[in-house]
């Protein structure tokens, strides 16, 4: 069997969107899968579509999530140029080809022209399609003398190269999630290959690049299903085997009604791409994934899960891992829902498998000024306290942040229930009790425990309005930690601070 050869090959007409992103890791995992080579390549024939900075975005964006291909206009490979624009020979020597035999035809009608046939099919409540019973009163190198046809041709009349779908035939098609299906010609178009500038369409261009980067599976959204019929022809007119092919589903939006679109992100609140992505023309800036501050372990992991279940119900796998169980017969043929709450859970789930280095090496880098100046067995302190209860890194700076500022002021509700009047009476002894040379959270515990007894005071009596003067509210880990962290200094001032201000 030949080697397994699969690609992901994206339009630079925007940023990489969720859905995108899946098909690129789906791609990446079969052909890891099968020890196969993933393979990008740009489609840029579409000028019109182009999007200044998309191309440098996905392939930033596949880098970012660790979606590494074997071969790429970046990595480059034995089966470039990997950018479209750049095999117009290619296309070229293949229109040739094709135009020597029935499968194309010329068409010289404008778009003036069409324009006015479409209308006079609206008028009889018609839709109108150049296809098999169209073609012949159409201006074609079908319908117009051979003669005729030079003659345009020696006069210069641009025109664009169409397929002759054939008549009335059953195609048989397969697709490795949906199974078996047919489709009869009648219902497909005459589709043009290649435009009156010489270009060719996304159809003609697509099945010349996987013929010629040898690509074995195609792997892709399903909006490109009922193109299915089309390339299959395309590659029987040429004489071609075609690949194998794999229609995935959509991912839906939060309520399972839709397609997930950019939109949805400011909507719901959840970024629809890898990372930021900035409109070079509006300058709008649509939120990613990696600056909201997931990880991008998790977020492949979560993609991935996003139309496929691996066995056992397993949910947390490494890139490697999903790779070895991948099987796209597992894919599921609905779309699939986006869910923020499990995206979440995923970043906790792979932020808690990080040591605390890591994590303050991430925190750092978020937030330089405000960790600078605190000792860095303190830093790793805060780290390990507040990593179980974050979600994204910087949460162990946002739910911690009174380990670097004393409380501005106290909550209200927390004042009701942790202070009355003899409060402050207790907390002025307990602070001109506290011993500086025992400030190691055991020894504070136990330091706490012993006060309360010698007073004969619950607890709550002491802990609580402790933790509302060390952090303001009612909030955070354990006090005994809190006071370690803050040391004696620190501690005690803001417990006076308390003291002297509650009333
Ligand atoms: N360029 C097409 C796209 O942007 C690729 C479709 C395919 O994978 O065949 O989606």
């Amino acid at each position: 069997m030949s080697k397994v050869r699969v690609r992901f090959a994206p339009s630079p007409t925007g940023p990489l969107h969720l859905g995108g992103a899946r098909t690129a890791l789906y791609d990446y995992l079969f052909a890891k899968k099968n020890d196969g080579d993933f393979v990008l390549r740009i489609e840029d024939t579409d000028t019109a579509r182009y999007v200044e900075g998309a191309e440098e975005y996905i392939m930033d964006a596949l880098e970012w999530a660790g979606i590494t291909p074997d071969e790429s206009p970046r990595h480059g490979g034995n089966f470039g140029p990997y950018r479209q624009s750049e095999r117009r020979h290619i296309y070229d020597r293949y229109t040739e080809e094709i135009l020597k035999t029935d499968h194309a035809y010329l068409a010289f009608d404008t778009t003036e022209e069409l324009d006015e046939v479409r209308r006079q099919y609206e008028e009889k409540g018609e839709v109108f399609s150049y296809n098999y019973i169209s073609r012949n009163k159409l201006k074609n190198s079908l319908s117009l003398s051979a003669g005729e046809v030079q003659k345009y041709l020696d006069e210069n009349i641009p025109y664009v190269v169409r397929f002759r779908m054939p008549v009335d035939r059953i195609l048989n098609l397969e697709d490795t999630i949906r199974g078996k299906f047919s489709v009869n010609t009648n219902t497909l178009d005459d589709k043009v290959l290649v435009k009156n500038d010489g270009m060719p369409t996304y159809h003609l261009a697509n099945i010349i690049d996987d013929h010629e980067m040898e690509i074995t599976h195609v792997i892709r959204g399903e909006e490109w299903l009922p193109s299915l019929g089309l390339h299959v022809l395309l590659y029987e007119a040429m004489g071609w085997k075609s690949p194998e092919f794999a229609h995935l589903p959509l991912i839906l939006k939060p309520e399972g009604k839709g397609k997930l679109s950019k939109r949805d992100g400011a909507k719901f609140g959840f970024p629809v791409f890898p990372m930021n992505f900035t409109d070079p023309e509006t300058k709008e800036v649509y939120p990613g994934y990696k600056e909201h501050g997931y990880l991008p372990e998790a977020f492949v992991n979560f993609l991935a899960l996003l139309g496929w279940s691996p066995a056992h119900d397993r949910e947390i796998l490494s890139l490697e891992e999903m790779a070895e169980e991948f099987d796209l017969h597992k894919v599921h043929k609905a779309g699939a829902r986006f869910s923020k709450e499990k995206a979440d859970w995923f970043n906790h789930q792979y932020l808690q498998k990080k040591n605390d280095d890591e994590v303050l090496e991430m925190l750092n880098e978020m937030e330089p000024v405000r960790m600078s100046g605190i000792a860095e067995d303190k830093l790793l302190k805060i780290v390990s306290l507040m990593k179980e209860r974050a979600t994204f890194v910087k949460d162990v700076y946002d739910n911690g942040k009174f380990f670097f500022e004393a409380p501005e002021s106290f909550d209200e509700k927390a004042l009701k229930k942790a202070w009355n009047e003899d409060t402050a009476e207790i907390l002025k002894e307990f602070a001109e009790k506290l011993d500086a040379s025992a400030f190691e959270s055991l020894l504070l515990k136990q330091a706490i425990h012993d006060f309360a007894d010698g007073k004969s005071l619950g607890m709550g009596k002491v802990m609580m309005p402790l933790r509302l003067a060390l952090v303001g509210e009612l909030k955070g880990p354990d006090v005994p930690d809190i006071l370690e962290i803050l040391g004696y200094e620190e501690s005690k001032s803001r417990i006076l601070n308390a003291v002297n201000n509650i009333r």
